[in-house]
Order: C-alpha cells, then sequence, then structure tokens
C-alpha cells in the first residue's frame, strides 16, 4: 500500500493558510533517498549525480540536492540560469542538451558547464560558437532494441539523440585535433526502468565502448555519464529499485571490463531526475464536484495543468482519498480536472472508497516531471509549491500563478494594461 508522507491532520493545518491544489515535497524523503544512492556508488571514488533539473527547477530543491553533494543536468538556457543562481558552477553543471540553440551553448561555455554534445555535427557547431573546451564528452546512441533479460526495454533506433558508433569514434578524433583534453561518454537508453538491471547492462555497453574508444583514438575517458532512466513504482503492486543493488550491479560491470584495461580511474555519473524525486511530491486537490451520467466523475480543483502525465502518457498515479485509507474500495470512478479536454483524467475506472465533496486528495510520485510539465491551457493557472521540511513545517517554495502571470508576455501592449487581476 502506498502511503502518502503527510497526514489529513498535517494537511487541514496546511490549507488553512495554502488552498488546493498544490504539490507538497518532502525534505527528509529527498535526503535521505540521495544519501542511499550515493552510498550505493561510493565504491566509485569519482561519482557524482547530477539531477536533471527539468524534472523539478525549482531553487529550493535543487538548493537541498546541492546540500546532499549534487550537481545539476541542464537542457536549456533557463534551467543554466536557474543553475548560476544558486552558485552550481564549472564542473558542477552537466548540459545535456539537443538542437541546442547557440546561446545556450554560450551560456553553458560561460559557466564552464561540462557540455555533451548530441551529435557529430555538433562539433563544427560549438567549435563556430566558443571553441571545443578540454573536458567535452559525446552522447551515444547505440541504435537497435535495447533488451534486457525481461524484454523489450525501449528502442534507440528510433530515438533522436546521440552520436553512432562510427561517429563516436571520428568524433573524439576530431575533438582531439581541435583542442580536447578528455571526455565523456554518456547514453540514455530507456525511461522509467522498474529493474535493478538497467544501469547494470548500460553500463557494461558504455564500458566496452570506452575500452574501444581508448584503443582506437588513444583518448583519456575521464568519466562515463549514465544518465537517468533509474525509475519509481508507481503502481501499489510495483517493487521499487534497489539503488545498492544497482550500484553494487554498475561496480561489477567496472570491475569486469575497465580495471582490467586499465581504466580504474574513470570516474561514474548519473543524471537521475525521477529516482530523485518522484516519489517525495505529492499534488493534493479537492473533490469539488461529483457527476453521475454513463459513468460516475469526480472533478478535482486541480487538472492537467499541474500533472500532465496521465493525460499525456496516460500514466497512473496512485491515489489516497485521505481519512478513508481504511474504507473498502468499492466505487468505481474517474477522477477528473476542469481543462476542456476529456484526457484530463487523473484516473479512469479508479476503485476508490466513497468519494464525498470536500475530500482531500493525495495524488502520488509527483516530484518529478509533474508540476515541471505542466502548461496554461485553457489560461488555466500552475499550482503552488510547497516544501514539508525536516522539523515538520511548511515553506511556500513557489507560489501559485495568478492572472498577472499569465498576461505578463503582453507587457509590451496597452490592450491589457488597466486590467484588473483581483
Ligand atoms: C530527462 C533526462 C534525464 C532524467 O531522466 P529521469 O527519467 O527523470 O531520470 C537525464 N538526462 C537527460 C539527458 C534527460 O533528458
Amino acid at each position: 500500500m502506498k502511503k502518502p508522507f503527510v497526514t489529513l491532520e498535517q494537511l487541514k493545518e496546511i490549507i488553512k493558510e495554502h488552498k488546493t491544489p498544490f504539490h507538497i515535497y518532502d525534505e527528509k524523503g529527498i535526503r535521505e533517498n540521495a544519501r542511499r544512492l550515493k552510498e550505493a556508488f561510493s565504491w566509485n571514488k569519482g561519482f557524482r549525480e547530477y539531477f536533471a533539473v527539468k524534472a523539478t527547477p525549482n531553487p529550493y530543491l535543487l538548493k537541498i540536492l546541492k546540500e546532499e553533494g549534487c550537481g545539476v543536468d541542464c537542457s536549456s538556457l533557463t534551467e543554466l540560469m536557474l543553475s548560476e543562481a544558486l552558485d552550481f558552477k564549472g564542473e558542477d553543471i552537466m548540459f545535456s542538451s539537443n538542437a541546442t540553440p547557440p546561446e545556450e551553448f554560450k551560456k553553458a561555455a560561460e559557466l564552464n558547464a561540462i557540455i555533451n554534445l548530441d551529435d557529430y555535427t555538433h562539433i563544427d557547431f560549438l567549435n563556430g560558437i566558443t571553441g571545443i573546451p578540454e573536458t567535452i564528452c559525446c552522447r551515444y546512441n547505440p541504435g537497435g532494441v535495447f533488451t534486457i533479460s525481461n524484454g523489450i526495454m525501449d528502442n534507440p533506433g528510433d530515438a533522436k539523440y546521440g552520436f553512432t558508433k562510427a561517429q563516436m569514434v571520428e568524433g573524439y578524433k576530431k575533438l582531439m585535433n581541435l583542442g580536447a583534453k578528455q571526455f565523456g561518454i554518456h547514453s540514455f537508453l530507456a525511461s522509467n526502468t522498474v529493474t535493478n538491471e538497467y544501469y547494470p547492462i548500460l553500463a557494461k555497453i558504455l564500458f566496452e565502448l570506452a575500452v574501444e574508444l581508448k584503443e582506437t583514438t588513444g583518448a583519456k575517458i575521464k568519466f562515463i555519464n549514465l544518465s537517468g532512466g533509474v525509475g519509481v513504482p508507481y503502481k501499489p503492486d510495483q517493487q521499487g529499485n534497489d539503488i545498492l543493488a544497482i550500484g553494487e550491479g554498475v561496480r561489477k560491470a567496472y570491475e569486469e571490463v575497465l580495471v582490467p584495461a586499465g581504466m580504474g580511474d574513470v570516474e561514474i555519473y548519473t543524471e537521475l531526475g525521477r529516482f530523485m524525486l518522484a516519489p517525495y511530491g505529492h499534488l493534493v486537490a479537492t473533490a469539488i464536484h461529483e457527476k453521475h451520467i454513463y459513468k460516475e466523475y469526480i472533478g478535482l480543483d486541480a487538472c492537467a495543468v499541474d500533472l500532465m502525465r496521465p493525460a499525456m502518457y496516460g500514466s497512473y498515479h496512485h491515489i489516497t482519498v485521505m481519512g478513508k485509507e481504511n474504507e473498502p474500495c468499492d466505487h468505481k470512478y474517474d477522477v477528473t480536472g476542469s481543462l476542456c479536454e476529456n484526457n484530463d483524467k487523473f484516473a479512469i475506472d479508479r476503485m476508490l472508497p466513497k468519494v464525498d465533496i470536500g475530500d482531500l486528495f493525495v495524488i502520488h510520485d509527483t516530484g518529478a516531471h509533474g508540476y515541471a510539465m505542466g502548461y496554461n491551457y485553457n489560461g488555466k493557472l500552475k499550482s503552488a509549491e510547497l516544501l514539508l521540511q525536516e522539523d515538520g513545517s511548511v515553506q511556500l517554495i513557489r507560489r501559485k500563478e495568478e492572472p498577472k502571470d499569465y498576461f505578463a508576455t503582453f507587457d509590451f501592449s496597452d490592450i491589457l494594461k488597466d486590467m484588473k487581476y483581483e
């Protein structure tokens, strides 16, 4: 059974000050999980997690992760700016972008971030903008399908990212000619994997590639970035990943492949987003309508603007109706938001306890790719973000949007200048 990290009593206190809907994050859970990850890879001297900022771009949360030793993985100008504001710099920043605009490479270079090139042609592109830095990384795409023991995981051959094998070899040579001194290898082959096998299998592929690249090009390999993809159990019957077992699996591959090749000094990096934060965020909403037509509907005060994954991917997010945890789930509902889009449903045919208007809903695992993916469709305004701190107090870490935020992009125009926002 999935248990919220806040109680009904706590929520009742919180909503006195902060109206639903809001996202709330669990500082204690975030810190403990970050420490477990660090422990899992403590066998590797240079290990570092670069948190994927896109998953949850909130400076208060980035600061917590910074305190736990994490760097940041950025892929846009504003993510770089956010990181700069928090004093991440140089090797604290991995810039893993694709189809990159020139000004973003410029900003990354200005911050001395490690640049992870997505394509062979980006070598000349970057060289023409900022020149080639001494440390540089290339993203690898092996093509084909990526399988592990329990089946096909993903389809790299259809993915837009990365260099082919032949391009990696040519790319390294070219980069060395242009002044690169040490290299990284990056690859992201499967998303939200709920198995301890993904990282070890990926690691073995990348370690073998590293040995080959070193032998064929003479390049110094500084790090291997296993990127994101370690998932979380969104469904209550799923077994979560054991990060210690994953770290151990990567260590075995390291000792089997890299150590015998004289590459026992290669640093391992990760770029996890979901694994770092998803379970430590809830979307809290109130049931404001019930509707009986061909199906039974519960209408919440939150909508897909606050959490897009169910509408976009059909993703499952577990729901707890607060205070009714021990009641039988004998009512079947579609739980909806208010967008004029029939896919604005947090759950379809979900068995829940009988819901009453005013019930507080906790929608689980929204700490990553939750708030961040939101949009403003229907002119709906995005919710606030709160932090449940380790001492039990609650801090507002992003206010909810107001109409003036929605209209801010007309600030060049007189049409809305007399608008009253309240
Ligand atoms: C999205 C992304 C990540 C994080 O992925 P998760 O599934 O959240 O772990 C890491 N690296 C890159 C380059 C990404 O695009």
